[in-house]
């Protein structure tokens, strides 16, 4: 997009998690949606205690895991429960649509009254809240149009394409929305202004880098050190590394630990070329 010469963006950033919801005496779960601003220095954004989010909306619990009704199609159900969240989000997002989408005169802190253009430039979340916020099956790429059974191959796709999925759902073309895993629903996101859907994902560090690449990263390493004999030294090594501010190293053996915390698993990723060092110094058998 361009901007009248002189005049600021504002690009706007969203967040939703549902990790952090707020259960009602077991009746059910919310979903807050946060916002935010990109002219906020990271720094200052990402800290807590300077408030640079704000929670915009409590948004209906997934639809996968509302309560169905009997006597009515289960798919049924959870298409028009993902419809409501979209035309809640559509509502929402509304000053952002590209029909409402003209610049906005704010006087500034220095004085200056400039014309601002918000346009959307992020949106926060992991990859089942993505698929519903994109409106594709889970099992498939929320940015290319990869067969599922091609995901991970090196081989490059169309990217997803939202002028042919809305031409599509206008003409209730079940079968080509299916083909490309796109859900039958008028997806809030299409209609932001110079905004491609896509492109609005960021990576999830928790689940893609911490529970995904390094738990692969643990399982290469592991199998390394037992095919050369070496697990028990990392064992040693492991459960012996002393306490230092800011990492928590839990003191059992790594084989040893079930289920890790994204907190435990960056403490890890912290010591573990070190300790994988030591371990490869060692004589073997001492
Ligand atoms: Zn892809």
């Amino acid at each position: 997009m361009t901007l009248p010469v002189g005049e600021t963006l504002v690009p706007m950033l969203f967040a939703s998690d549902a990790t952090y919801l707020t259960n009602f005496s077991g009746d059910g779960k919310v979903w807050p949606l946060y916002m935010s601003i990109g002219n906020i220095k990271s720094s200052v954004r990402n800290r807590p205690t300077f408030y640079a989010w704000v929670s915009v909306a409590l948004l209906p619990s997934s639809p996968k895991t509302i309560k169905k009704v009997p006597g009515w199609l289960e798919e049924k159900q959870e298409q028009e429960a993902i419809q409501v969240h979209h035309d809640l989000l559509r509502f929402l997002l509304r000053p952002l649509s590209s029909a409402a989408q003209n610049g906005l005169k704010i006087k500034c802190a220095d004085e200056v009254t400039r014309e601002y253009y918000f346009r959307v430039a992020g949106w926060l979340a992991d990859h089942l809240e993505n698929s519903i916020l994109h409106g594709i099956y889970a099992t498939r790429c929320l940015i290319c149009e990869s067969p599922q059974d091609k995901l991970g191959c090196l081989q490059e796709y169309p990217l997803r394409n939202a002028q042919q999925y809305q031409s599509w759902i206008d003409d209730s073309d079940k079968e080509s929305l299916h083909n490309k895993g796109v859900k039958l629903v008028q997806n809030a996101l299409w209609s932001l202004q110079d905004t491609v859907p896509h492109q609005l994902i960021r990576s999830d560090i928790l689940h893609t880098m911490l529970l995904g690449n390094l738990q692969h990263l643990m399982d290469w390493i592991t199998g390394f050190l037992k095919y050369h004999n070496r697990l028990p030294a990392f064992d040693d090594v492991w459960s012996s590394l002393p306490r230092y501010p800011g990492i928590h190293v839990p003191h059992k053996s790594y084989r040893l630990l079930s289920q890790l915390s994204g907190k435990e698993m960056r403490s890890i990723l912290m010591v573990i070329l070190g300790v994988f060092t030591v371990v490869l110094r060692r004589k073997t058998g001492t």
